[in-house]
């Protein structure tokens, strides 16, 4: 793989867009696709070639990206009328980067073998500000000799990649994981900060103090600083999103058999804020609903 091919990229979400841009950066040529087209077109002024259809995004013995939204997106644009199905061949390459669940992708690289095609599952881990810097951390599974083609694509997408194997499921496993944690870092941090808050005291001074001793690592770091800003408007992932992601998560525990108590807690703590109508707001705002239970308002907010 080099520079001299066309790579497909299809979903230029909040996402797509910024790791489409650093391929292009990089100075790959770009084959882009997205079911909605207005969002193609900022990228298509950067030398990108808009298509209209997935299928069409990916040549005969190519590589095509796709990060779109969840399982049946994907579906829709792998097995969809002008779906990738319909151009991918012996040699092609699916470097599949969208959260989905490893059942997806276990059934999809069976498929993709079948045509002579190979499947890469790369979920990523980083919001879209780490996608525009390319510090996102990828979670790589599936054939080895793919994995080895698509390194260059990922170089120019992140900081590192963590390689977990050669089950496609096996990345989106190590992703879900990832969240998992990550839903359960915000979850204890808002409700550790409506505690400081209703005994009186400054919260900012306490994630500071926190964030700069023994919990000082990027995730309580970063969520301390969105969750202090309370500005819930501004979405990085939307809270809809994350609910997707937790619903992955208990599906492919329940399949695993593996009790994930913690994870009931949060799917309650979501639903709730999904009811409230918060899902195109930032995951974060899930916080709302743990000050909303202790009886304090949230600055700026009536609903
Ligand atoms: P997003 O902004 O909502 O974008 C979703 C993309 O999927 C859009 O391009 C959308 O097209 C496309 N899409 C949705 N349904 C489709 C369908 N039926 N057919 C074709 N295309 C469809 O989401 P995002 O935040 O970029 O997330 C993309 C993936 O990355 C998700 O799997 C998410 O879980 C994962 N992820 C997100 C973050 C984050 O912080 N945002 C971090 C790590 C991983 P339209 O433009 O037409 O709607």
């Amino acid at each position: 793989m080099d520079r001299t091919h066309t790579v497909g990229f299809i979903g230029l979400g909040n996402m797509g867009q910024p790791m489409a841009r650093n391929l292009l950066s990089a100075g790959f040529r770009l084959k882009i696709y997205n079911r909605t087209a207005s969002k193609a077109r900022e990228l298509a002024g950067l030398g990108a070639i808009e298509v209209p259809g997935p299928a069409d995004a990916l040549d005969p013995d190519g590589i095509v990206i796709t990060m779109v939204s969840d399982d049946a997106a994907l579906n829709m644009v792998v097995e969809g009328t002008d779906g990738l199905y319909n151009s991918l061949g012996p040699g092609a390459i699916h470097l599949s980067m969208s959260t989905i669940s490893p059942a997806t992708s276990r059934r999809l690289a069976e498929h993709h073998q079948q045509l002579g095609a190979m499947y890469v599952a790369c979920p990523v881990l980083g919001r879209p500000e780490a996608a525009v810097a390319k510090r996102l951390w990828m979670c790589l599974s599936g054939p080895a000799e793919a994995k080895q083609q698509v390194r260059p694509l990922l170089e120019a997408m992140g900081q590192g990649t963590c390689d977990f194997g050669e089950d496609p499921g096996a990345g989106n496993v190590a992703k879900l994981a990832s969240n998992f944690l990550i839903l359960s870092a915000i979850e204890a941090l808002a409700e550790a900060f409506t505690f400081v808050r209703k005994n009186g005291l400054d919260r900012a001074t306490l994630a500071d103090f926190l964030t700069q001793t023994i919990f000082n690592c990027p995730i309580y770091q970063n969520y301390s600083r969105l969750l202090l800003a309370e500005d819930y408007e501004k979405v990085g992932f939307k809270l809809a999103l994350a609910m997707k992601d937790l619903n992955l998560v208990r599906d492919a525990a329940e399949s695993a058999q593996v009790p994930l108590p913690m994870a009931a807690i949060l799917h309650e703590r979501l639903l709730s804020s999904l009811a409230r109508g918060r899902g195109d707001l930032d995951m974060v705002a899930m916080a709302l609903a743990v000050s909303e239970e202790a009886g304090v308002q949230p600055a700026g907010r009536t609903d």
